[in-house]
Formats: structure tokens, C-alpha cells, sequence
């Protein structure tokens, strides 16, 4: 018996595409992954999940959603007679709707298209049957109450992450105490066990200015010029992810994602169609090769060899911050612990155990949990811990 493959759509766009070019890609890639889902029909509502997670450096540094890609999704949607609504919330600590304004979703709004700070939303708790890591989550209500979710993520690097594509993108619908729970037990398994919970029936992945090195906000743009598409979120994500030079087994969440059958896992099971990969592809600077780590620097990082990408990428993430805010010298005579590492006589005794991994020597200093944690934490701990 022969078994279709499930269909990842790649279209390039002009360079610096204006509207009606993007309106043409993006409808050209939704047609070639099969078109939109049959859930897509008159009288339902459809929650588009554009990626708002901060005010970036401007408007092109591929951080956020490109408005324009939302508005040619709303529109196709509302020409199959359903509703769209255009909703997120930004990271924590950050305003919805600075993001909105900046990023320029305020016209959609003009253009009557709702657009929603889903920090303003109810919060529901519900479960999550035969999940490990949030079997109870909170989510905004408007997330729950619609017909059918299409998620619009960004093609970029991630400092924790390694890549943060479609399966990622959706952490956004959680509140933002099950967004810090998660990454207190776990975002690796997390994320897919979300993605399995919301089920969007289609992924539309903007490749248009997308970004590298210390993503997800502050890292360097690339322009790319393409779209990709797909009804299944983890295949969009495997082939996202060669794109820029990750293979499916060196991104923990997809992993996590293959392992739990979320969608097709194997390169066997997806059929690329539109532009080739190998015509597309582009090898992206990943975190870890930013030049931090390998810098003089004033703490000493012990780091043991089975540190994986997640801490070695929050303590790369959170030393390119301090070095731009001008605080790398506040880290002298501090020691950074990551995985379970022999601790050393010589090490600096002002110490900071970063991770779950890390937890048996949380005796030994200020203990940082999460897997991995937040940026935030670390520097909350270097900056007032002692
Ligand atoms: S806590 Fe361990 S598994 Fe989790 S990100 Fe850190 S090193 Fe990786």
C-alpha cells in the first residue's frame, strides 16, 4: 500500500516582498500543502497565533511575525467564510500591545481585522490527560473557545532552544504562570505536549526576515525570502529546521516531538514541495558559536561535557546581555555551574547552579532551577544573589 507523505510547501518571495507579493506566496504555499483544512469553513472562528514575543530592535530584525503574512492568512480565511482572530501574548514582563504598535498590527486592526492582547484575556486551568510535564495548564480562554488554530511562527535561533519554529511558537496561549512552570519542568517535553493539547490544523512559517546567533529577540537578521506551510506541525519543523543547518536529532524539542509521534518524524514520511530545500538552504550562526564563550571573561564557567545545548545557551544568551549593558565586570569572582561538574578548590567560591541537572550541588551556591531557565533568573541571581 502506498501511503501519501505529508506535504511541507516552500515558495520564495521577491526580496523585501510588499503585500500583494507576500498575499501570492503565502497563498501559493497553503495550496500546495493541500490547501486549507476542511475545519476552515463558513461560521467558525479561527485563532491565528502570530509570534509577538518583544519589542525587537525594528521592524526587520525577524523577531516578530510579519504583519503582512497574518493579514494574507486573515484573508483567506475570511474568504472561506470563517472569522479570524489575530491573537497573542508577548513574553513575560513584556506588553502585548507595545509589540502590536510597533510591529504594525495596528493597521489590521484598522483594516477590521480583531487583533488581541491575549494577556487581557481570562485565564481557565484544564488538564491535559497524559501529559508528563503540565498535566494542568492555564491558558487564555479565547484560545479554548475557538474552532481551529493556524500558527504563523518565525524562522529563527533560539538561546535555549536551539530553534524556535511552529512547535514553540504555541507557548504563547499559555498564561504566564504555566509558561514559568513549564520551563521549570521542562520545555523540551513541554512544548510538544502543548502542541499535541492545541492541535493547530495549520503551520505557515514566515521565512521572510528571520534572524540568527542569540535569537529569539536580539540575535542578527536574515533575510530569507520564503514562506513554508503545512497541516502537520512537526514535519514543518524538521524541514524548517534543515533550512538553516539543524538536523532533526541536534533540536531537543524536536526530538521530544518525534518521540512522542506528534506528526511525521522521518524524512521518509514528508515530501518537500514548491522550492527544492537544497535551493533554500542557508546555514544559520547558532547561539553557541557566538564569541562570548569564548572570550576572557571575568566569572569562570564549569560546564560539564553532558551540559546540553539548553544551560550552555541560557548562559551564552545571558553573558551577551550583560556584556551589552556593560555588566560583565559585576561577574567577578563568580563561578557559573552548569550540568554536574566536579567543582574545583580553585573555582571562585561566589557560585551559581544553573539547572535541573545541576541540582545535587545545589548546596554549594544559589541555586537557578528550571530546564532550562529563564535568562531572567540567571541574571536576577548574578546581578543581586550575594
Ligand atoms: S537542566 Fe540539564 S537537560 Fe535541562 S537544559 Fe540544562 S543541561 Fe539541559
Amino acid at each position: 500500500m502506498v501511503v501519501d507523505k505529508v506535504k511541507v510547501s516552500i515558495i520564495k518571495t521577491p526580496p523585501r516582498p510588499v503585500r500583494g507579493q507576500i498575499r501570492r506566496a503565502v497563498t501559493r504555499a497553503i495550496e500546495l500543502c493541500g490547501g486549507l483544512p476542511p475545519v476552515i469553513k463558513p461560521g467558525v472562528t479561527v485563532l491565528l497565533k502570530p509570534n509577538l514575543v518583544d519589542v525587537p530592535k525594528s521592524r526587520e530584525s525577524g523577531a516578530i511575525t510579519h504583519p503582512e503574512v497574518c493579514r494574507a492568512v486573515a484573508e483567506l480565511v475570511r474568504e472561506a467564510g470563517a472569522s479570524p482572530m489575530i491573537a497573542d501574548s508577548a513574553g513575560i514582563g513584556t506588553d502585548t500591545e507595545e509589540v502590536i504598535k510597533f510591529m504594525g498590527y495596528q493597521e489590521l486592526r484598522e483594516a477590521g481585522f480583531p487583533v488581541k492582547d491575549l494577556k487581557k484575556d481570562k485565564e481557565l486551568i484544564v488538564r491535559n490527560p497524559g501529559a508528563r510535564v503540565l498535566p494542568r495548564l492555564k491558558v487564555y480562554e479565547t484560545a479554548l473557545k475557538v474552532d481551529a488554530i493556524i500558527n504563523l511562527p518565525v524562522l529563527k535561533t533560539h538561546d535555549q532552544t536551539e530553534i524556535t519554529l511552529g512547535l514553540k511558537n504555541l507557548k504563547g496561549l499559555l498564561a504566564d504562570h504555566s509558561k514559568k512552570r513549564m520551563h521549570r519542568r521542562g520545555v523540551f517535553e513541554g512544548v510538544p505536549e502543548l502542541t499535541s493539547f492545541f492541535n493547530p490544523c495549520l503551520t505557515v512559517l514566515d521565512g521572510i526576515y528571520c534572524q540568527e546567533g542569540v535569537g529569539p529577540v536580539f540575535g542578527d537578521p536574515v533575510e530569507m525570502d520564503l514562506i513554508a506551510a503545512s497541516t502537520d506541525p512537526l514535519a514543518l519543523d524538521i524541514i524548517g529546521g534543515l533550512i538553516i543547518g539543524y538536523r532533526p536529532e541536534e533540536v531537543p524539542i524536536t526530538r521530544s516531538a518525534i518521540r512522542l509521534g506528534l506528526g511525521a518524524g522521518r524524512l521518509s514520511e514528508i515530501e518537500v514541495v514548491g522550492a527544492s530545500l537544497e535551493s533554500v538552504r542557508r546555514r544559520f550562526k547558532r547561539c553557541s558559536e557566538t564569541e562570548i564563550l569564548g572570550r576572557e571573561l571575568p566569572c569562570r564557567l564549569r560546564m560539564a561535557e553532558e551540559t546540553c545545548t539548553g544551560c550552555r545557551n541560557t548562559v551564552a544568551a545571558v553573558l551577551v546581555e550583560m556584556s551589552e549593558l556593560g555588566l560583565l565586570s559585576s561577574l567577578e569572582g563568580i563561578t557559573i555551574v552548569t550540568g554536574c561538574p566536579e567543582i574545583r578548590p580553585e573555582d571562585p567560591p561566589r557560585r551559581v547552579i544553573v539547572g535541573r541537572c545541576a541540582r545535587p550541588l545545589r548546596s554549594q551556591g544559589i541555586y537557578v532551577d528550571g530546564c532550562p531557565p529563564e535568562n531572567s533568573w540567571l541574571i536576577e541571581a548574578l546581578l543581586t544573589g550575594f
